[in-house]
């Protein structure tokens, strides 16, 4: 048996979150993206790794913003991701596809704690690890959380799955600039040199620093997953 891929899946809360109504977490997308998640799991045959976000619930800095202790709206926001991790595993689950979270923050009655040889011991038997909680500290967030992650599993790939339209990364914001053009590949030194849009700072560094290449590409659009998982150029490719 030759040796299978290992990959870390970046979803953003949002991605979970409704687009035709003010629902939080709208079980019809979660349904729709698990049942792609454990599909191409299956036929690629990979070993794969889910960070969740969980913008959807809560963003530390929104609190902070309003005056809020910083560490606290954190917190907050990590918990937001747990609520994430729970919705993703039970949609995977219905699929058929073994699942379990990993949470950085100890928390025994929901989740198996994060424990780095047994997150790869799950994934070597096939089951979908879905990290919950970031990386448990305050002042990051869950793409860098996914970029430590996929160092530590050793994952070859971060796959960063977008949700608002952008595609992969331009040379400015498609949203606003018309003349803005896709990258096929980028440097992570361009990336940050020029300030691209990607990942927080945080992230990219990380992953320069550990040879981690990143995929960007739009998760929402139904085949896009496969693609980005299989290797086919789809996105940008940091790297
Ligand atoms: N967060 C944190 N530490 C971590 C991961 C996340 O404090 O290791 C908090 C942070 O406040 C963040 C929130 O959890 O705003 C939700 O995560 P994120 O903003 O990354 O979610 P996404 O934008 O991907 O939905």
């Amino acid at each position: 048996m030759g040796e299978r891929r290992r990959i870390v899946l970046k979803m953003s809360g949002e991605a979970l979150a409704s687009s035709a109504s003010d629902e939080t977490i709208d079980a019809i997308v979660v349904e729709r993206l698990a049942a792609e998640i454990a599909e191409t799991r299956g036929e690629l045959d990979l070993e794969l790794a889910v960070m969740v976000g969980g913008g959807n619930i809560w963003r530390g800095t929104t609190g902070a913003g309003a005056g809020m202790d910083r560490a606290t709206s954190d917190t907050m926001g990590m918990l937001g991701t747990v609520i994430n991790a729970l919705a993703l595993q039970d949609a995977l689950e219905h699929h058929g596809q073994p699942t379990r979270v990993l949470s950085a923050v100890q928390m025994a009655e929901v989740a198996e704690p994060y424990i780095r040889r047994r997150a790869i011991r799950h994934l070597e038997k096939g089951r979908v690890v879905v990290f919950a909680a970031g990386m448990g500290n305050p002042y990051f967030t869950t793409d860098t959380s996914a970029a430590l992650r996929g160092a530590e599993i050793e994952a070859e790939l971060l796959c960063k799955g977008t949700h608002g339209g952008v595609d992969g990364v331009y040379t400015a914001d498609p949203r606003l600039d018309p003349t803005a053009t896709r990258y096929d590949e980028v440097s992570f030194m361009e990336v940050v040199s020029k300030d691209l849009r990607v990942m927080d700072l945080t992230a990219i560094t990380f992953c320069m620093d550990n040879g981690l290449p990143i995929r960007v590409f739009d998760l929402m659009a139904p085949g896009n997953l496969r693609k980005a998982l299989g290797g086919d150029p789809i996105g940008t490719l940091v790297r």
